[in-house]
C-alpha cells in the first residue's frame, strides 16, 4: 500500500486496541479495491475521548470505528446520531459530515448479515439471548426487528435483563420479550424446533477459555443453533456444549466482518463484493490463529 499526500485516514478507537484485527479487515479491502485510503488503531486514554474526537476532526479522519469501552460515551460528543444507534445506546462507526461526525451502529445490521451469510433461520425459531450488556442491546434490537417469534434474555443480574426487555417491548410496541435471570432457565418453555441461542457475555473470551455462562446440559438440550458472538477462540465452550447436545454452533467472526463491511460501504460508498468478504474472512482467521 502506498501512501500519499492524498490518502484518506480512518481509524478505531478503544482501549484496549492492541490485538485488534479491525486494521487487516479495513487495509484489505482498501488494497484489493484499490482505494486510496489506510485505517490505523488509536488507543485512547479515559476521559479523553472527547479530546481525542475533536482532533481527529480536525484532522479531518474520514471515518472512525469505536470499540470498548467508548460505544455509549461517544453518543453525547456528536453532531447527529441515528436512531436505530440511539435505541441501542451504542454508537460504532463515526462518518466525517460537514457539521461534525455522525454517529452510526453497524454492530446490529452486522450480525444480521451474519446471519443471513450462514443461513441461520431467523424468523423461524424462539430465541434465547444470553448476557444483557451493551452487546446484547445490538442483538436484541437486531431479533426484535427481523423476527415476531417468542424472546427470553437471561442475564446474570436479572434486573438488567428485566428493565432490557421492557424498554425494549415498550420501543417496539409488542410484549415480544421476557427478561429472566441466568439461573432461570428451566422456567423457560420447551420449543418443538429447539431455540436459536445467542452468547453476548464475555464469559469464554480468550484466555479465559474454558469458561462457559451455562453448565447445565439440561439447558444445551434446548438449543437448536448457538451464536457465541465471541470469536477468540475459535470454538468456544459455549459452542462445544451447543455441538455436543446436537446443535449447530457458530463464533461471532462473521459479525465482526460485516459490521466492518458495512462502516467502510458508508465510508467509502463502494460496495464489498461477497468474494472480497469472503477472501477477507480467511484472512481473518489466519491472523487470530497467529495471535493465539
Ligand atoms: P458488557 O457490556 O460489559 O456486558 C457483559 C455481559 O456479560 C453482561 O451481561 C454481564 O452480566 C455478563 N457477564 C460478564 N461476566 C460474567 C460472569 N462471570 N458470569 C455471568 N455473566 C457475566 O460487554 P459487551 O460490550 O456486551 O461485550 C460482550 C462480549 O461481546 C465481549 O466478549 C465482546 O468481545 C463481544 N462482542 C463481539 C462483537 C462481534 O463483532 N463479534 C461485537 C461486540 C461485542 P452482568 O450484567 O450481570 O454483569
Amino acid at each position: 500500500m502506498k501512501i500519499k499526500a492524498s490518502t484518506k485516514t480512518y481509524g478505531l478507537l478503544g482501549n484496549p486496541i492492541e490485538h485488534s484485527i479491525s486494521p487487516i479487515i479495513h487495509n484489505m479491502f482498501s488494497e484489493e479495491l484499490q482505494e486510496d485510503a489506510i485505517y490505523e488503531t488509536f488507543c485512547v486514554e479515559k476521559g479523553q475521548l472527547e479530546q481525542a474526537i475533536k482532533g481527529a476532526y480536525a484532522l479531518k479522519i474520514q471515518g472512525l470505528n469505536i470499540t470498548v469501552p467508548f460505544k455509549t460515551e461517544v453518543i453525547d460528543k456528536l453532531v447527529f446520531v441515528e436512531e436505530e444507534a440511539k435505541k441501542i445506546g451504542a454508537v460504532n462507526t463515526l462518518v466525517y459530515q460537514e457539521d461534525g461526525y455522525h454517529g452510526l451502529n453497524t454492530d446490529c445490521e452486522g450480525l444480521h448479515q451474519a446471519f443471513i451469510s450462514d443461513g441461520i433461520p431467523l424468523e423461524e425459531l424462539d430465541i434465547l439471548i444470553l448476557g444483557a450488556g451493551g452487546a446484547a442491546r445490538a442483538v436484541l434490537y437486531m431479533c426484535m426487528k427481523y423476527s415476531k417469534k417468542n424472546i427470553y434474555i437471561c442475564n446474570r443480574t436479572k434486573e438488567k435483563a428485566i428493565s432490557l426487555a421492557e424498554e425494549m417491548n415498550d420501543y417496539f410496541g409488542r410484549d415480544q420479550v421476557v427478561g429472566l435471570g441466568m439461573d432461570s432457565f428451566e422456567q423457560i418453555p420447551q420449543c418443538k424446533k429447539g431455540y436459536l441461542a445467542i452468547q453476548t457475555t464475555s464469559v469464554g473470551l480468550y484466555p479465559f477459555i474454558k469458561d462457559c455462562i451455562v453448565t447445565d446440559a439440561s439447558f444445551f438440550q434446548k438449543v437448536a443453533i448457538g451464536y457465541d458472538i465471541i470469536y477468540t477462540p475459535e470454538e468456544t465452550a459455549f459452542m462445544k456444549e451447543v455441538t455436543k447436545a446436537g446443535g449447530i454452533a457458530y463464533n461471532g467472526l462473521k459479525m465482526l466482518l460485516f459490521q466492518a463491511v458495512l462502516a467502510y460501504e458508508t465510508w467509502r460508498k463502494k460496495k464489498i463484493p461477497l468474494e472480497l468478504s469472503e477472501k477477507v474472512l480467511v484472512k481473518m482467521k489466519d491472523e487470530l490463529n497467529a495471535q493465539n
